[in-house]
């Protein structure tokens, strides 16, 4: 029996993507139905992340044009993570299975056959992992190398270069909204949620119109909140270089009192205002570490909404 599939797009500013997107995920989805491999109920949901641009008519357009494209509403801009968020708790009431992507067509919509191989096979979680990063840039493709190792290193359990291309059930989905963090980093959470996964891979490509909407300050926040909303290790890595610090210190207090013994007391000097700075460096690195972790303890007893839907089109 085929499934009820939601196709959940989070979607800001993308008001140049969106037509080309719905008019290939259209064709994609009639040739689903048409092949009984999904049930003709099934949808792509649009989430407007609080675009200032028309995304929001467009998707409109689109759900007068063909009940096959619904939408949801964020009453604001809250990121690339929590609009996804939105578009799985809402989709699952809805759908039997998930997939999410994004609005770029960077991923290539052919791999969802290969989902619902796997699917059919009793995978409850499908990740669809790129199988080359030819057409990023130079530059994203070497930090998102780097940044996947570091975080293997902290012991965060990540697919390798899996972004947020995948397949869930909806039990899966139900899983996940049990996790009640604030801090969103949902690569590193899905695969907490257990159940029979696998993987299909699948080359990336260029996205075909607008522009990104990951700047490099974006990805550098993004990244940072990867680490530390999944793993504790930079703080006991704080702890370790304070003691070998302590341990170093002590050496050289026993170096600067023979040299002291010897009569030659002024040339510590140099000595001296190095370790000044070098310690000053070192507790502000580890209070700002540190820091990092209470302020996510801080939005997390806030407990706030990670997001509040202003519409959404599957009730009207
Ligand atoms: N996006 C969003 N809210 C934001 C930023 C991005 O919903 O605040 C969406 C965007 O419309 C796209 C997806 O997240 O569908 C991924 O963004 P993008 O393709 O710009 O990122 P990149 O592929 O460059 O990492
Ligand atoms: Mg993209």
């Amino acid at each position: 029996m085929a499934e009820i599939m939601y196709i959940v797009i989070p979607c800001y500013n993308e008001e140049e993507m969106l037509p080309i997107t719905a008019k290939a995920l259209m064709k994609k989805m009639d040739e689903l139905t048409a092949d009984g491999r999904i049930d003709p109920q099934s949808k792509v949901m649009f989430v407007d992340d609080g675009s200032k641009d028309k995304t929001w008519q467009i998707i409109n357009q689109l759900h007068t044009l063909s009940s096959m494209f619904t939408g949801v509403k964020l009453s604001r801009n809250k990121g690339h993570q929590n609009a996804l968020l939105a578009g799985l708790m809402t989709a699952k009431n809805y759908a039997d299975i998930i997939v999410s992507m994004d609005a770029d067509l960077q991923d290539d919509i052919n791999a969802i056959d290969g989902f619902l191989d796997k699917r059919a096979e009793g995978c409850d979680i499908v990740y669809g992992v790129r199988s080359s990063r030819e057409t990023d840039t130079a530059f994203k493709r070497n930090t998102a190398q780097m940044y996947y190792k570091i975080l293997a290193k902290l012991g965060v359990e990540i697919t390798y270069n899996h972004a947020d291309y995948r397949l869930m059930s909806k039990r899966a989905v139900e899983a996940l909204e049990t996790f009640k963090e604030v801090n969103l980093f949902l690569r590193g959470l899905v695969p907490m949620v257990g159940f029979k996964s696998d993987i299909v891979t699948y080359k990336r490509n260029e996205r075909v119109a607008g522009e990104s909407k990951y700047p490099l300050k974006k990805m550098l926040a993004f990244a940072i909140e990867g680490i530390t909303s999944l793993s504790v290790k930079p703080i006991r890595l704080i702890t370790w270089l304070g003691v070998i610090m302590f341990l170093v210190s002590i050496i050289m207090l026993i170096y600067f009192l023979i040299t002291w013994g010897g009569g030659d007391t002024v040339r510590g000097w140099a000595s001296t205002i190095t370790s000044v700075w070098a310690i000053g460096g070192l507790q502000l690195l580890a209070i700002g570490i540190i820091g990092e972790y209470i302020g996510k303890i801080y939005l997390e007893t806030k407990a706030r909404p990670k997001y509040i839907i202003e519409i959404n089109l599957e009730e009207n």
